[in-house]
């Protein structure tokens, strides 16, 4: 058994900031956790708190329920698996998994080890490759070394950093199913740190996602992308993006850039006391009313097209629109939050591959209000 716990957990570095903020998160025996968010959000310090190379400022990190803080990493039975770089390149499969256990002098018999490393190499279906050196190994093969190792050693948790941030798109998406085929196999607790919202979204059973050093939600990948609890989280996860439009608040009607949407029930009652709020919708949830079934009850409207995108399999059509006052200065934040990635004064539709919408077109688009997701433009917090 395996459990991780960060009990209001705050790290200052010297200029006294809190790179992280409070933060609390239970990770429970063979769950595969992601921490995500954007450049210098506060992920590698959390990991780095966790296995032990890092001071803690204040707050509790339990390991299997036993408080670590002052635990030197060695004795924490974590192992953070990095990637090629960290395999002896002059030393075969066989050695590079069995180091670990050579280096606990006279505590295991050759027998042993061969054991040991015969039992982690099939787990991992290396058995063929023992005499090989790295340099001939695939990088999918080289990172299942580095799980090996950590396998040997019985460790308690796999905590990654980053694995994948340096290799091109495809060979990522290969080691991104390896990843996640050899941690269900295993089912051994694993932390994962990542900015990159795929790998959060296919990997994780459970996404913490942070924002400057603070906790933003932990949930299922699904629950993140249905129920995002704020603008930083909705805008963060899904490709392409959340749109974000301005609403204008009149009675019980929500009044968009291209269309009316009159509300009703407890979201009537929610948005009363708004004058202005941001509605979100996914690219996915507007219809070319022309070619799809609207869902019922889906609200209809027509807009120019300023420009389309065709990918084969699906295609984009883009649309501008303005965003004023409070809206478009919680846009402003958003895109300085996310990297430049937040600020779109248009919106995105992912139209079906029947649709025949060209640039320069009036499309007939259409999507049912229940898929709004509705924000406070004060606080980004989410309504809905
Ligand atoms: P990235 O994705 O860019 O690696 P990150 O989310 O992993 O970023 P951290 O490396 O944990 O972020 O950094 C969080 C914050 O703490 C940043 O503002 C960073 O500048 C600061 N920081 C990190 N390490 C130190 C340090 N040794 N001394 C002072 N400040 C640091």
């Amino acid at each position: 058994m395996s459990s991780i716990e960060l009990n209001h957990i705050v790290k200052k570095y010297g200029d006294g900031f809190p790179a992280i903020n409070d933060v609390s998160l239970d990770i429970k025996d063979g769950e595969f956790v992601i921490l995500v968010g954007p450049s210098g959000c506060g992920k590698s310090t959390l990991l780095r708190m966790i296995v032990g190379l890092e001071d803690i400022t204040s707050g509790d990190m339990l390991i299997n329920g036993k408080r670590v803080n002052d635990l030197a990493p060695r004795d924490r039975n974590l192992a953070m698996v990095f990637q090629n770089y960290a395999l002896y390149p002059h030393l075969t499969v066989f050695e590079n998994i069995a180091f670990p256990l050579r280096l606990q002098k006279g505590k295991h018999t050759n027998e042993e080890i061969s054991a040991k490393v015969h039992e982690a190499s099939e787990m991992l279906e290396l058995d063929e490759h023992l005499d090989r050196k790295p340099a001939n190994l695939s990088g999918g093969q080289r990172q299942r070394v580095a799980m090996g190792r950590a396998i040997v050693r019985e460790a308690d948790a796999f905590l990654f950093d980053e694995p994948l941030s340096n290799l091109d798109a495809k060979l990522r998406g290969q080691m991104r199913t390896e990843i996640a085929r050899m941690q269900r196999r295993l089912g051994i607790t694993t932390v994962y740190v990542t900015h990159d919202q795929i790998e959060a979204m296919t990997l994780g059973d459970k996404v913490a996602v942070l924002k400057k050093g603070v906790l933003q939600q932990v949930a299922s990948p699904r629950e993140l992308y249905e129920q995002p609890v704020n603008l930083f989280v909705a805008g963060f996860i899904g490709s392409p993006p959340m749109n974000f439009l301005p609403a204008q608040v009149d009675g019980a009607t929500l009044k968009l850039p291209f269309v009316d949407v009159p509300v009703s029930g407890e979201l009537a009652e929610k948005i009363k006391g708004h004058d202005v709020l941001i509605v979100g919708l996914r690219p996915e949830h507007l219809k070319d009313a022309t070619v799809e079934q609207a869902p019922q009850h889906s609200v209809h409207f027509k807009a120019v097209v300023d420009q389309t995108e065709w990918l084969g399999n699906e295609q984009y059509a883009y649309i501008p629109y303005e965003a004023e006052g409070a809206v478009r200065q919680q846009l402003e934040e958003l895109d300085r939050d996310l990297d430049g990635e937040g600020m779109r004064t248009q919106m995105i539709v992912n139209l079906d591959s029947r649709s025949r919408v060209l640039e320069g077109d009036e499309a007939d688009l259409a999507f049912d209000p229940a898929s709004m997701h509705v924000f406070d433009p004060h606080t980004g917090e989410c309504l809905t």
